[in-house]
């Protein structure tokens, strides 16, 4: 725990949240600035800093708590889908410190949700730089996905 990290204080009862559901090591709560109406955040118990750090059987813990709650919002609220969210850093839209997952529900009535998309979609990319970019990153990973990514 940090005594500086704000989902911390939540986690340890010392700054107050809508809790949803919580585990040994998660803990689901209401966001309080909902993108939408449910938007929820999901986070480990244990401190980690963002997706680069957070460790494997937290990030594992903290992901099928989200499918859970995403599948529970979307019968609950009635809703027409759901985007999970994760920003790394603060030129990603990070503001606070602590992993955590977005768990935000959608709908086709626009009164229940604020969200829009950061991209244009079906805008077409150059192919070259697609291709260069991805060949760099295979070369990287040496094409493998299971090896750890330090
Ligand atoms: P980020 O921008 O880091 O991906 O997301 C941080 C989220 O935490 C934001 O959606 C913000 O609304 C939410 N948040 C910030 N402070 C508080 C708080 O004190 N309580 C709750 N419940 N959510 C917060
Ligand atoms: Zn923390």
């Amino acid at each position: 725990m940090s005594d500086q990290c704000l989902f911390c204080s939540i986690v340890a009862g010392n700054v107050p949240s809508v809790k949803v559901a919580e585990d040994d090591t998660t803990y689901a709560f209401m966001d309080i600035n909902p993108g939408s109406d449910g938007h929820m955040l999901v986070i480990p118990k244990r401190h980690s800093k963002d997706l680069f750090e957070i460790p494997a059987d937290d990030l594992t813990a903290v992901t099928l708590a989200a499918q859970r709650i995403a599948k529970a919002a979307v019968a609950e609220f009635d809703a027409d889908g759901v985007n999970l969210l994760n920003c790394c850093g603060a030129d990603a839209w990070q503001t606070v410190f602590h992993f955590h997952l977005h768990v935000i529900p959608r709908y086709v009535d626009k009164t229940r949700d604020r969200l829009v998309l950061p991209w244009q979609p079906g805008t077409p990319g150059d192919i070259e730089a697609i291709v260069t970019l991805g060949s760099r990153l295979s070369a990287t990973l040496d094409g493998r996905l299971s090896a750890t990514l330090d």
